[in-house]
């Protein structure tokens, strides 16, 4: 399984305390900005890191850096740095190599011009207490050092070069409920680590976690604690912060402590199994109802084919009432996560395979009106598939043959019968030339939520209605399954039926959008 669920970047939420719905999207949550509220650290206070002395030197005095109160230094006398690694709305993040060792290092440098007001200053400089104070502890990125130039600000870590959770995920295809819950332990330690040393983390997702190697079994390591605080025993918190997918439902409400780490880690671990994160919505609001309402979905597949174990352990995660959820300690023990657990090594359908069965039970229009919205996709909406079509298509003929996807889905982990294949290439065949050719492959299998965005449905219901009267006519609509070698009576009748709901023979906007939003879950069902 793996990128149903869409490593676009989520929707991060921010806002001052004070301030109140309706909400705004904001650039991403970073370091300095003012949405993260600073809470002073608890007892012990860690060893504070900002106070060396300056030293001074019989002719002249170094100059101090004014964020990290240390002599300013030059970088490029102690690290040679290489290529970017990355970008964040914060700052650049080089490999970076230690010249006196030749380890190699990651570095984020964050230009100190951004860095304007004393909050923002707070902020980073309690950003990397943390990670100096949580460096050491298992899934957590070491950290080496801040440095202070004239310029920048640079943080140096160590070097997580196997890529983001879920591009692994992508990449693989496929895993098992094993591999899930091996993650899941890795995210969960993490959690665990941080409230065991007082520090609530805020904002769990899985781009924040980056795999340490390229080796299969590379352990996971947490990243950016830009948004984390040290915990207050006893505190409420209120700042509104996270990412929308994410929330805890109690962060909604302004008044959490650190059970909002578990729930956010509950929402990965359900993203981990079944590729859709749990709590949906097209746009913010609407994610945020869905997390408010708290409804589970743990029927749809491919949750039938997931152990009950799993489901518990996601329930008690996704408890709403914090004081009942599960703690991070407790989940670790608990039997499905747990080291040597019980999650079972077989494999878990692939995104692909569930979006093609779905794809299959689509009727005909449903199928023409996705092939015309996939062929106006941005490239980003579709990175991930492009890469699963090129490893499918072995041959770089630029179409998937029967024997490819036959191929390419028995690697994802995928166990078909021919005559299932042969169904699976028939309906994402929609022009039915024998093969499966890129826009035909992303149009079976992009997420659906992507397709159901007003502006593409609109002009996909252009693309049918030629003469611009505001409906498909029968003449129209067969026109365009003409054109898709579907305009057989037979199955103009089938889309009439099923979508015609007022039954005046043919279909408005109305009638168009709600068959494309319809879910399919239900068909999909019936499938199995
Ligand atoms: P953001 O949190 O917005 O992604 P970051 O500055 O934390 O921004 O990271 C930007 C990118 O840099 C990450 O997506 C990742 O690809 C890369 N990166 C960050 N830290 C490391 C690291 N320790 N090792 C390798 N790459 C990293």
């Amino acid at each position: 399984m793996g990128l149903c669920f869409t490593k676009a970047r989520d929707v991060p939420i921010s806002s001052s305390p004070d301030r109140s719905p309706p909400r705004q999207y904001q650039p991403p949550p970073k370091k300095g900005q003012e949405q993260v509220k600073s809470t002073p650290p608890p007892q012990p206070r860690p060893k504070p890191a900002f106070t060396s002395k300056p030293i001074t030197v019989a002719s002249s005095s170094p100059e101090i850096g004014t964020i990290l109160g240390k002599p300013i230094v030059d970088l490029t006398s102690i690290y040679e740095l290489d290529k970017e690694l990355g970008r964040g709305q914060f700052g650049i993040t080089y490999l970076c190599t230690e010249k006196a060792t030749g380890s190699k290092y990651a570095c984020k440098s964050i230009s100190k011009r951004k860095l304007v007001k004393s909050k923002d200053i707070e902020d980073v400089r309690r950003e990397i207490l943390i990670l100096q104070h949580l460096t050491g502890q298992p899934n957590i990125v070491e950290f080496k050092g801040a440095y202070e130039d004239k310029q920048n600000l640079h943080l140096v870590m160590e070097l997580c070069s196997g890529g983001e959770l879920f591009d692994r995920i992508i990449a693989k295809g496929s895993y098992s409920e094993q591999a899930a819950a091996s993650m899941g332990r890795q995210i969960v330690t993490v959690v665990h680590v941080c409230h065991f040393m007082g520090v609530m983390h805020r904002d769990l997702k899985p781009e924040n976690f980056l795999l340490a190697s390229r080796d299969n079994d590379s352990p996971l390591k947490a990243t950016d604690f830009g948004l984390s605080v040290f915990i207050e025993e006893g505190k409420i918190y209120r700042d509104f912060v996270g990412s929308a997918y994410y929330v805890a439902p109690e962060v909604l409400s302004r008044s959490y402590g650190k059970e909002i780490d578990v729930w956010s880690a509950g929402v990965i671990l359900y993203i981990l199994l079944s590729g859709v994160p749990p709590f949906w919505g097209e746009t913010e609001k609407a994610i945020f109802d869905a997390v408010i309402e708290g409804k589970l979905d743990l029927e749809s597949a491919p949750w039938p084919s997931i152990s009950d174990s799993a489901k518990d352990l996601i329930k008690k995660m996704l408890r709403h009432d914090p004081r009942k959820r599960i703690t991070a300690a407790k989940a670790l023990e608990h039997p499905w996560l747990k080291e040597d657990g019980e999650a079972s090594d077989k494999p878990i359908d692939s995104a692909v395979l569930i979006r093609m069965k779905q794809f299959r039970a689509m009727n005909k229009l449903k199928k023409v009106a996705i092939k015309v919205i996939a062929e106006n996709l941005s490239e980003e909406d579709i990175k991930g598939l492009k890469e699963m079509f090129n490893n499918m298509d072995t041959d770089r003929s630029g179409a998937i043959t029967y024997d490819e996807l036959k191929t390419g889905l028995t690697r994802l982990g995928s166990k078909l019968t021919e005559s299932e294949l042969k169904q699976l290439m028939d309906a994402a065949d929609v022009d039915k030339n024998g093969t499966i050719d890129y826009i035909e492959f992303i149009t079976a299998t992009m997420q659906r939520h992507r397709l159901e965005k007003e502006e593409h449905l609109f002009k996909a219901f252009q693309y049918f209605d030629r003469d611009k009267s505001g409906f498909i006519t029968r003449d129209e609509l067969k026109h365009a399954m003409t054109q898709y070698g579907m305009g057989d009576e037979a199955s103009i009748d089938e889309v009439i039926d099923d979508v015609d709901t007022d039954k005046d023979g043919k279909i408005n906007y109305e009638e168009f959008s709600a068959m494309m939003r319809k879910g399919d879950h239900d068909t999909d069902k019936k499938q199995r």
